[in-house]
């Protein structure tokens, strides 16, 4: 309609330019010859990936919250929103549950840690942590003061609020009216502001590779180069088999443009190893290249930053069959019912922000009584670990919200297979 056509004549320029993942993708390739160049000294460019990466997340709290509520108040069948939510969680628990396992088959079948000798007792223990409680998180979804759940960036509670608002403007009728407008100027006003750093993106995303790359040499990555390959190897197949596979024969759509449309999220993704920081750009490439209404978008993308992990549930998986190698310990069907359990409890409880998976190893390893100890060695060459399944968390979180439109019907597939550029 007449949005649409403007924000066509608008963005028509910016289409014919480098797309943005071409730039990002020379930035990510530049970083990574610097980076290995450098070596430490590339630490040095770490303020300006910390500029790009705060500058991403000062976009999320009031682009998740603005465009949520426009997106509910704007919905044709509201009766759609409670069917939308559980299937939206019932298939990130079900993606979820299936990466782990994917992560268990494969580092089973290829044994990562056998035959590494590798002492685990100089490095420190951490404490076992608890799985999250049920109760607890159902209570703490409601927020008791809405503007400290801003404050904190708390994006369920976010969520929570901002649909309790939205569905009260719409009922409200005309004298909220004028609400709706701010909200809805507001949106606006944070996707063009999302389309500012975006540009930035491919100067972001060198500095933060060249600083990772300049981190870890060979002698850091070479002992644990079978753990990474299986870890990459998974990620790989998650993305490419799993995700492109649902694409092609449940959702009838070409694969090949669900990875291009997602290509600036992965990267941005990737280098940044946080998937809540991502949001504005997974956003941006649902609506945009994959053609999801913004209602949707608007609600499955937040709430799968924060409990859609399937990158995280692959790593415990794989984390904890190559721990059980190096220890010598035969893990049993039990175990593996535990790992796929805890682990889908843990990357659900797991923050989008960089190492938050590490921490929840723990809980994994304790529960089928592996030394903890390991996660210390792991922690050494986490942040390559984590880039990979932060990666598989965003594609994860856009395969999902295509679907859930697609179930619903609502999917445009003008702008989905490119014929009509919408940014
Ligand atoms: N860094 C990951 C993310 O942001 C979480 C993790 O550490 O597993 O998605």
């Amino acid at each position: 309609t007449d949005d649409t056509l403007s924000t066509d004549g608008r963005y028509a320029r910016l289409c014919r330019r480098l797309p943005l993942w071409q730039q990002i993708l020379v930035g990510l390739v530049l970083g990574t010859l610097v980076g290995s160049l450098l070596g430490e000294r590339a630490a040095w460019l770490a303020p300006i990936g910390d500029l790009f990466i705060n500058a991403i997340k000062m976009l999320i709290v009031p682009l998740v919250f603005s465009t949520l509520v426009v997106g509910i108040t704007g919905m044709r069948d509201p009766q759609a929103m409670g069917r939308i939510g559980l299937r939206t969680v019932a298939i990130y628990l079900l993606t979820t549950a299936f990466a782990i396992a994917l992560g268990l088959l494969l580092s089973t079948l290829i044994q990562p840690g056998t035959g590494v000798s590798m002492s685990l007792g100089a490095t420190d223990a951490p404490a076992a942590q608890d799985a999250p409680g049920l109760s607890d998180i159902l209570v703490g979804l409601v927020p008791t003061n809405p503007v400290a759940a801003l404050t904190d960036g708390n994006i369920l509670q976010i969520i929570v609020f901002a649909i309790a608002l939205a569905i009260a403007l719409a009922i409200t009728g005309k004298p909220a009216e004028p609400v709706i407008r701010v909200f809805e100027g507001l949106a606006e006003a944070m996707i063009t502001l999302t389309t500012f750093v975006m540009a930035l993106a491919p100067i972001g995303v060198f500095a933060l590779i060249a600083v990772v790359t300049g981190q870890y040499g060979a002698d850091v990555l070479w002992p644990l180069a079978k753990v990474i390959g299986v870890m990459y190897l998974a990620c790989v197949l998650q993305v490419l088999l799993v995700y492109s596979g649902i694409v092609a024969l449940v959702m009838r759509l070409n694969p090949l443009r669900y990875l291009h449309g997602s290509l600036d999220a992965l990267l941005v993704a990737f280098s940044s190893a946080s998937s809540s920081g991502t949001l504005p750009v997974s956003l941006r490439c649902a609506e945009n290249n994959l053609g999801v209404p913004r209602s949707i978008a608007a609600f499955v993308l937040p709430v799968g930053a924060t409990i859609n992990m399937d990158g995280t549930a692959i790593y415990q998986g794989v984390v904890a069959v190559f721990v059980a190698q190096l220890v010598g310990v035969d893990l049993s069907w039990a175990d593996y019912g535990m790992i796929v359990l805890t682990g889908t409890l843990a990357s659900i409880g797991t923050a989008g922000v960089p190492g938050a998976g590490l921490i929840m190893l723990s809980i994994v390893l304790a529960q089928v009584g592996l030394p903890l100890a390991a996660v210390g060695v792991i922690a050494g060459i986490d942040r390559i670990l984590d880039m990979a399944r932060t990666g598989v968390n965003v594609a994860g979180d856009l395969m999902v919200t295509t679907w859930v439109a697609v179930s619903e019907n609502t999917v445009d597939r003008q702008v989905y297979n490119g014929r009509r550029c919408s940014a």
